[in-house]
C-alpha cells in the first residue's frame, strides 16, 4: 500500500480523545458493549467510560485454566474474552412466535420484531471479528445465498451493530488465530480499528476507519495525524503478538482428520470428554438451537422461544427411537469435524476461527489443535 495513503488513514487519539470517542457515541443514544472484568474474568457489558475497561489487566489462559493478572495500565492487554459476542447477536433467549386465542375462539400467530437497538461493539478481536462473518454466512442475511433463510434476530442487530475492532498485542497460550488466518490483526469488516499503545512515555490509539460511518465518528472526534513511527509502532504489536502464538492447526490437517472417522482416538477423547457443552457455549461460531413452548395459566397465549443447544447433550438428536448420536465419542466427533472441515462444504470457510476458548473453558483441557494433529498423523500413517 502506498505510505502516504497508509499515514493519512490514520489517526492518534489521546486517553482523553478515545474517552470523548466512548461519550460521543454514548450521547449519540447508542449502547455501548466494551470489554469488563466481572466475578474473575473479562467479558462484555455495558460501558460509559474509559473507566469500565479493565484497566491494567491481563489474562492466564491454559487448558482448563483462566485467570486475571495485573500487567501495565494498558484498557486492552488481554487476549479473548471469557464470552463471544454471540449472546449479543442471538440473545438467549429468543421469542419467535406468539399464539392468541380470543373470545370468538380465532387464533392469531405473530411474529415479532425482533429488538435490535443502535449499539457498539467496542474491543472486537480480529478472531471474533472473524467468527460474525462466519455467522453471517451461517445464519445471517448472507446466508440467504445457502438456502435463502436466515435468522431475522442475528441479521437486524449485526447491522445495527457499530464495530470498533482492536488489534491484539497479547495473545493467550490458547490462542491460534494466526494459523487460522484470522487475527491478530483485524483487517475487515469493522467501522473503526484501534491499536492501542502503552508505554511508560505514552498512551495512545492508532485509530483507522473501515467505513463511511466510521469516518463520520471519527471526524468530530480531537486526534492528531499519525506519524511513520505510529505506524512502526503498530507493525510491531502485530509482528510480537503474530510471533507469540504457539498453538496452530495445519491447514491441511482437518481433512486428513475427517479421513479416518472410526479412529480409536475418538474413544480416548471419549474417556476424558464430559458430554458439558462447554466448548459449544462459548465458541463464537456455534450456533445450535432448541425450542420450547410456554403457555399462560389461562391458556389463551401460547408462545414459541428459542435457547441455545449444543451437540454434545444427549437430546439434540433425539428421534422416534431415542438418540443418533448417544455416545460421547460420536458426538465429539461431530462437533469436531464439522468445525475444522465439514463447515468447508457447508458455508465455504473454517467454522473455527482460532479464538481458543474451547480449550480455556474445557473442564479437562481437551485440546482442539492437539486433536486434529493427532488425528491427522492416524491418517498419514494408515495413508
Ligand atoms: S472451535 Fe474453539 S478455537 Fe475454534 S472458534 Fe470455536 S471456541 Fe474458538
Ligand atoms: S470437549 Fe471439553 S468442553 Fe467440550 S463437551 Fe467435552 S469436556 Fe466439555
Amino acid at each position: 500500500m502506498d505510505p502516504h495513503a497508509r499515514l493519512s488513514g490514520h489517526r492518534v487519539l489521546s486517553l482523553s480523545g478515545f474517552e470523548a470517542l466512548i461519550n460521543s457515541l454514548v450521547e449519540e443514544g447508542r449502547r455501548v458493549l466494551g470489554p469488563v472484568a466481572t466475578d474473575g474474568v473479562i467479558t462484555y457489558s455495558d460501558v460509559t467510560s474509559v473507566a469500565d475497561l479493565p484497566k491494567g489487566l491481563r489474562d492466564q489462559q491454559a487448558p482448563g485454566s483462566y485467570t486475571l493478572e495485573s500487567s501495565d495500565t494498558s484498557l486492552f492487554g488481554f487476549a479473548s474474552t471469557a464470552a463471544s459476542w454471540k449472546p449479543f447477536l442471538m440473545p438467549e433467549p429468543t421469542l419467535l412466535i406468539r399464539a392468541s386465542r380470543t373470545t370468538d375462539k380465532t387464533i392469531t400467530i405473530e411474529q415479532p420484531e425482533p429488538e435490535a437497538p443502535p449499539t457498539v461493539f467496542l474491543g472486537v478481536r480480529s478472531c471474533d471479528l472473524a467468527a460474525m462473518g462466519v455467522l453471517d454466512d451461517a445464519v445471517g442475511d448472507s446466508a440467504g445465498r445457502h438456502n435463502g433463510v436466515f435468522d431475522p434476530t442475528y441479521s437486524a442487530r449485526r447491522r445495527e451493530a457499530f464495530v470498533i475492532a482492536v488489534a491484539c498485542a497479547k495473545p493467550s497460550a490458547t490462542c491460534f488465530c494466526g494459523s487460522m488466518s484470522t487475527g491478530p490483526t483485524p483487517t475487515a469488516g469493522y467501522d473503526l480499528v484501534v491499536h492501542e499503545i502503552c508505554k511508560a512515555e505514552r498512551h495512545e490509539f492508532v485509530i483507522a476507519a473501515g467505513s463511511t460511518e466510521g469516518d463520520g465518528v471519527l471526524d468530530g472526534i480531537d486526534s492528531r495525524a499519525a506519524t511513520t513511527d505510529d505506524l512502526s509502532a503498530i507493525d510491531a504489536i502485530h509482528h510480537e503478538a503474530a510471533a507469540s502464538m504457539t498453538r496452530g492447526i495445519d491447514p491441511a490437517d482437518p481433512s486428513l482428520a475427517a479421513s479416518v472417522p472410526e479412529a480409536t482416538l475418538w474413544n480416548d477423547i471419549a474417556k476424558q470428554c464430559l458430554s458439558c457443552g462447554n466448548c459449544t457455549m462459548v465458541c463464537p461460531t456455534c450456533f445450535c438451537s432448541t425450542t420450547f413452548d410456554t403457555t399462560d395459566l389461562t391458556g389463551t397465549t401460547s408462545e414459541r422461544w428459542r435457547s441455545w443447544d449444543s451437540c454434545f447433550t444427549n437430546d439434540f438428536t433425539a428421534i422416534h427411537g431415542g438418540a443418533v448420536r448417544h455416545t460421547t465419542a460420536s458426538r465429539y466427533r461431530q462437533w469436531l469435524l464439522h468445525k475444522v472441515d465439514r463447515w468447508h462444504e457447508q458455508f465455504g470457510s473454517s467454522g473455527c476461527v482460532g479464538c481458543g476458548r474451547c480449550i480455556t473453558w474445557c473442564p479437562p483441557g481437551i485440546d482442539i489443535t492437539d486433536e486434529v494433529k493427532k488425528l491427522a498423523a492416524v491418517a498419514r500413517e494408515e495413508g
